[in-house]
């Protein structure tokens, strides 16, 4: 079913597509379809050529190299949408990363260099890249990233990443509040497991997959077009009046204990 939203006159940044799979890209194409003009950041060059590959042909679309902890990068990127849009309604942040080490033993033992990795990319970049949009924001703009319930709960060799991730929701609220005035929306998406390159590199993540389709409430995982809805959700006036908030889409896995056989 796809939700019928006019965007034509609206412009967004997607920050965090590596290829077809990411839930940056199940974003993007809902924000496209809606006729929402979009430009993307990437992390490396080696990612290029996936993202060509999927923007070949779509009008309205650029994209630029930008690791988001590089403070030069951030400034080129924003350089980059003021001169493609000259404005920005909606930035779309999708990227997270903590040391495959951090994910494979006890949370006991995270080091401080790996503590602050994981806080660093999948925490802090929310907060930066929304002060480099800050200028370009129109009011009534909106924010959105990406989350998981480890946040809440201790999701077994999430680790650091859990506590990453309980930064990104808090630092939703703080964020939401500074922009209240200008009633720019900041929100987190809180996806259920979804076969990402970055889930991939959670230790055991087919065995999580497995078993939250078991004990989802609807008997199987979301889907990426389901984040991507709930994103377009957020992002548009439908969800005008929503701020500061951590939404599920989890097909009602958080909500469960153990389902009955
Ligand atoms: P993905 O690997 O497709 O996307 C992660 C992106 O982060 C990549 O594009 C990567 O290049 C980018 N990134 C990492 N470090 C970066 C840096 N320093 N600068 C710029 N970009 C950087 O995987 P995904 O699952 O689509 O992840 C997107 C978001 O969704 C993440 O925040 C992730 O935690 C969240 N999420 C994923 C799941 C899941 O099960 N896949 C569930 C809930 C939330």
């Amino acid at each position: 079913m796809s939700v019928s939203v006019d965007l034509s006159n609206k412009t967004a940044l997607v920050m965090g597509v590596a290829n077809g799979r990411s839930l940056g890209w199940a974003i993007a194409q809902q924000l496209l379809a809606a006729g929402c003009r979009v430009g993307f950041s990437y992390q490396g060059e080696r990612l290029r050529p996936e993202l060509d590959k999927l923007l070949a042909g779509k009008d309205g679309v650029w994209s630029q190299q930008a690791d988001a902890t590089s403070e030069a990068d951030l400034v080129a990127l924003f350089a980059r949408v003021k001169e493609e849009f000259g404005h920005l309604d909606y930035l779309v942040h999708s990227i997270a990363y903590a040391p495959r080490q951090a994910m494979e033993g006890r949370f006991l033992d995270t080091t401080p260099e790996d503590w602050n990795t994981a806080l660093q990319v999948s925490a802090y970049t929310l907060v930066s890249a929304s002060r480099h949009a800050e200028p370009l924001l129109r009011d009534g703009g909106s924010i959105v990233s990406l989350t998981y319930h480890a946040s809440q709960q201790v999701v077994p060799k999430y680790n650091v990443m859990g506590v990453a991730k309980a930064a990104l929701e808090a630092a939703t609220r703080y964020l939401a509040a500074d922009f209240g005035e200008r009633e720019i929306r900041v929100n987190t998406v809180s996806a259920g497991p979804m076969r990402t390159i970055a889930a991939r590199s959670i230790p055991g993540f087919g065995g999580l997959y497995d078993k939250g389709a078991r004990n989802a409430s609807f008997g199987r995982n979301a889907t990426p077009e389901e984040v991507g809805k709930l994103a377009l959700f957020l992002l548009s006036d439908l969800g005008s009046g929503v701020t500061g908030q951590t939404m599920y889409v989890d097909a009602g896995l958080s909500i469960m204990t153990v389902k009955e056989d």
